[in-house]
């Protein structure tokens, strides 16, 4: 299983356009020791020559141009390796890519039956995905069901992570819609070989351990390092386990004990552990975490 990063940062990116929070401004002015990241994102593949991309992330066209084995076979005038797109949740950051793939190319996305109605029936924007028969092929996923990606030999287990829906999705319709839908992490496994996606997770559930020690690889929530980190920056707002992330520093302690290779994912700007000079960022690789970037590059 070859596994690209083409972006390792949470919504907004780094630098995020309208922030100059101490990392935003110091990378800026080229004072940062640490590298500038798109929106989260990553490639599969099994073959090297058909793919699939987790998420949809708002920096999908650029993602694609940096990374030769996404482009267009020379020989087709419209051709896409992304064999389909598995979509663990509704945000922003995760979806809006889609919109981006709307040249009339073949798609088949896998999401949930929430995920779907939030995107397709309450977004008329999403209509463009269907200006022509059999543009999009929306493939429900449900928590707990495991479902092969087509003939790539990929076996993809989605689980709940108990997130929310995205705060643009209006009260009564949240209350139509089934909570375990609303953001997945997911197994990916491949002969022998797992690779664990949890980019979005307000805590550690216990059953996830044993299935984490089976991985080779375990991507997980990087987002915020403390639990008070934007609240401390902008005066006022959310804690990050109420935005639905569980802090770095309290996952480092949570998954101290899995053996599999554990890498932080979905790095929201103001994180500390973006800064390779800081302390944060030395305890993270201490505790035997890698900060992912963009152009991260895995084979298992
Ligand atoms: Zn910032």
């Amino acid at each position: 299983m070859h596994i690209r990063v083409l972006g390792a940062a949470a919504g907004g990116g780094f630098p995020q356009w309208n922030c100059s929070c101490t990392n935003c401004l110091r990378l800026r002015q080229g004072r940062f020791h640490g590298q500038p990241r798109t929106q989260a994102q990553l490639a599969v593949s099994t073959d090297d020559a058909s793919w699939y991309l987790l998420n949809a992330s708002p920096d999908l066209r650029f993602q694609i141009e940096s990374f030769p084995p996404l482009h267009p076979q020379a020989a087709c005038l419209r051709h896409s390796p992304i064999a389909g797109i598995v979509l663990p949740s509704a945000e922003v950051d995760a979806a809006l890519g889609l919109l981006l793939l709307r040249e009339s190319q073949p798609l088949t996305v896998y999401a949930t039956s929430a995920v779907r109605q939030i995107l397709t029936d309450d977004n008329s924007l999403f209509q463009v995905l269907r200006r022509q028969r059999n543009q999009v092929k929306w493939i429900s996923m449900m928590p707990d069901v495991p479902f092969a990606l087509q003939d790539s030999g990929l076996e993809c287990l989605p689980v709940s992570t108990d997130g929310g829906f995205p705060g643009f999705v209006p009260e009564g319709r949240r209350k139509e819609l089934d909570p375990r839908e609303a953001v997945l992490g997911v197994f990916l496994q491949h002969q022998g070989h797992r690779v664990a996606v949890f980019s979005g997770a307000s805590r550690v559930c216990p059953d996830w351990l044993e299935e984490f020690n089976r991985c080779d690889v375990v991507f997980f929530d990087g987002t915020f390092w403390s639990d008070d980190e934007l609240i401390q920056l902008q005066g006022s707002g959310k804690t990050a386990r109420e935005m639905g992330h569980q802090p770095v520093q309290e996952t480092v302690r949570a998954l101290a004990k899995i053996t599999a290779r554990k890498i932080f994912i979905h790095i929201n700007n103001s994180n500390p552990i973006l800064d390779e000079d800081s302390e944060e960022f030395r305890m993270t690789r201490d505790a035997g975490w890698e900060v992912a970037f963009d152009g991260m590059d895995l084979v298992v």
